[in-house]
């Protein structure tokens, strides 16, 4: 082979490598961020947030099913409405762990989210659909249910990283079990793909180096007062 040969193979091994990544990354992604772009403003913030000792919400892991912003109605029709979150696949009955560590503000199970929790840590609020179980209500306080999950979690209860919070269910507007997970950022919304991303290349690095630094991470967040109208 001549060095020319060499050379353009070379590029067309790294051109095709480049093409996986950004196909596996962006496969999802790509058609609902350009409408994003118009119709809503995009506004990057700085979090500081470490997210080594965060959790993936799913156990059991199977895919991402519907990505976070503007798509076609999902249960059909030619509306389009605004994701979000980030729809992940795992069968039926596979736990839900908490991404990170915060209070319930919130447990209910009458709209379109389902049997769904609701977690604060601190601006960063994370929302769990379509769980298994119902809410009950004892002495005033409310509470999520799943007996045949071992699961009661109270409204305002502390729920540490990685806690099982529930089971992938298909309460609510759901053609299939899977999990919607809905992040804001100090009330704004956030793609959550961008955070996993994010919490991933950080525990990657970490695994990687001695002592950790702690860095600054930027997401970008929907300033809008977009009205979440998609499970
Ligand atoms: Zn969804």
């Amino acid at each position: 082979m001549s060095k020319r040969q060499k050379r353009t193979l070379f590029y067309g091994i790294n051109l095709l490598i480049l093409g996986w990544v950004t196909i596996s990354l962006g496969t999802l992604l790509t058609e609902s961020k350009i409408v994003i772009a118009k119709e809503v403003q995009q506004k990057k913030v700085t979090t500081y947030s470490s997210w080594l000792g965060a959790s993936f919400p799913v156990e059991n892991f199977q895919g991402y099913t519907s990505a976070f912003g503007y798509r076609h109605s999902a249960t059909g029709g030619s509306k389009w409405e605004f994701h979000g979150g980030l729809d992940i696949a795992a069968p039926q009955g596979s736990y839900i762990r908490n991404w990170w560590a915060g209070t319930v503000i919130k447990v209910g199970d009458r709209n379109a989210c389902g049997t769904h929790i609701v977690i604060k840590s601190g601006e960063w609020e994370h929302t769990y659909c379509h769980m298994q179980g119902s809410v009950e209500t004892a002495q005033g306080h409310r509470y999520l249910i799943d007996r045949a999950g071992g699961i009661q979690i109270w409204e305002g209860q502390t729920i540490p990283t990685g806690f099982r919070i529930g089971r992938v269910g298909m309460t609510g507007r759901t053609t299939g079990p899977h999990l919607h997970w809905g992040l804001k950022y100090a009330n704004n919304y956030v793609d959550p793909a961008l955070v996993l991303r994010e919490m991933f290349s950080q525990q990657q690095i970490a695994r990687g180096a001695s002592r950790f630094n702690s860095q600054q991470s930027q997401v970008t967040i929907q300033e809008s007062n977009t009205r979440d109208s998609g499970y």
